[in-house]
């Protein structure tokens, strides 16, 4: 039996790739599959046929291969599958609809005032109910659900450990609670963790192995993929780089850690930095902005401001320490910025590289990109709809042929 697992894992193994080809390449027939992936002609026949069989790939016209050749056109079914995506976050829950192209079909927010767990667990089912009612036809393909949340989480058991200043969040089995409520297979994951995938799927890092997602909002956490696979650690919490000493002899920080990374650079100090700026110096185009908040800031720093800019270098030069040592620590290809500090944009981005750019080694530094996200949909959300399509094109040998993919057979935790 365990060579009849084995061989299976092994033409899932195959079904995956070909699918992450002809996700991250437009225009591919049989013959680029086989260059591309190295599998034998016959090999992908057989493995696109079956993928045919099951509604995901479809044959789309012919592509021109030189000298008048010409090949039929492979194409991933955009409409095969669709996710259900939630968004924990710890003052909104949002939930969306995803097709296998992460394009958002609809989507619901609700915001959490100090909301109780009972009472946040509610709302989570309440949206998630009403976007099953919505979806109409496409109820039957939805294959799963999918929920990024802050952690510390227990993903193989689908708990959430401890969500911190969130009083009575311990332990607590999200996934049974949505998946006996819903009869959907359910999977969390952690924030950053899917964000890096989203990132990996359908952002700047579509062709990235060693990719970094380093979300800098009013905490600083980072997913990171360490060749083609999220790096999670022992518990799942591998990747938290907010809390990281950038000063050994700092402020004492929440987490037990003295001068963590995240208490110099995150939006809540961004904020802090600026509100003493605004008392101490009360910058003319300061006082004439009505609602002075970060991005009212980052406005004035592109414009020209000089104590704006200021602020903005400043903290991106804190973020920078970060990114060194997000370097040193993984040698990612990529790294991708992204969450509310990354609104700041060029003049932030521009300090993080400077600082990278005296304190790397240039053998290493030339080959590690650092961008900004560029992604539509925020990568916690869209991620959240991604993971599950990811489990689901993992299990493809599952799925019955001939008809759309159905939840019981597509998410297996
Ligand atoms: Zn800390």
């Amino acid at each position: 039996m365990k060579q009849v697992g084995n061989v299976i894992d092994l033409q899932d193994r195959n079904l995956m790739y070909l699918l992450e080809i002809m996700r991250d390449h437009d225009s591919v027939s049989r013959q680029d599959l086989s260059e591309i992936s190295g599998l034998s002609p016959a090999g992908v026949s057989k493995l696109v046929a079956l993928l045919i069989a099951k509604g995901v790939v479809f044959e789309d016209g012919l592509v021109s291969r030189g000298r008048g050749r010409r090949a039929i056109r492979l194409r991933i079914n955009e409409n095969a599958m669709y996710a259900l995506g939630i968004r924990f976050a710890r003052h909104y829950v949002k939930c969306g609809l995803f097709n296998v192209k992460g394009e958002l079909i609809s989507s619901s927010v609700q915001a959490l005032n100090n909301a109780t767990v009972q009472q946040t667990i509610d709302v989570i089912k309440e949206l998630i109910g009403q976007t099953l009612q919505e979806s109409g036809e496409v109820r039957d393909r939805i294959v799963g659900i999918g929920i990024s949340a802050p952690g510390p989480l227990l993903t193989r058991e689908g708990k959430i450990a401890l969500i911190s200043n969130s009083p009575g969040w311990r332990n607590i089995s999200l996934v049974d609670i949505i998946q006996s409520q819903f009869g959907i297979p359910t999977l969390i994951e952690h924030d950053a963790n899917v964000s890096v995938l989203a990132e990996r799927w359908f952002g700047k890092g579509k062709l990235s192995q060693n990719l970094v997602y380093i979300a800098a909002g009013q905490g600083v956490g980072a997913g990171v993929l360490v060749n083609g696979s999220i790096y999670s650690g022992h518990l799942n919490v591998a990747g938290e780089i907010g809390h990281t000493t950038i000063n050994y002899n700092g402020p004492v920080c929440d987490c037990g850690n003295r001068g963590c990374l995240e208490m110099y650079c995150s939006s809540l100090a961004f904020a802090r930095h600026a509100k003493e700026v605004a008392t101490s110096k009360q910058p003319p185009a300061w006082r004439a902005t009505a609602d002075l908040n970060i991005e009212a800031i980052f406005c004035l720093a592109k414009a020209g401001d000089k104590v704006a800019l200021e602020l903005v270098h400043q903290a991106g030069s804190f973020m920078g320490i970060g990114v060194v040592n997000v370097i040193n620590s993984y040698n990612p290809d990529m790294i991708i910025l992204g969450d509310e500090m990354a609104k700041a944009g060029e003049p932030w981005l521009e300090a993080i590289k400077g600082v990278v750019n005296e304190r790397v080694i240039p053998e290493l530094r030339n080959e590690t990109t650092i961008e900004l996200s560029e992604l539509d949909i925020e990568p916690a959300f869209l991620g959240a709809g991604t993971l599950v399509i990811k489990r689901t094109f993992e299990n493809l040998s599952r799925l019955r042929a001939n008809r759309p993919v159905s939840e019981e057979d597509a998410v297996r935790l």
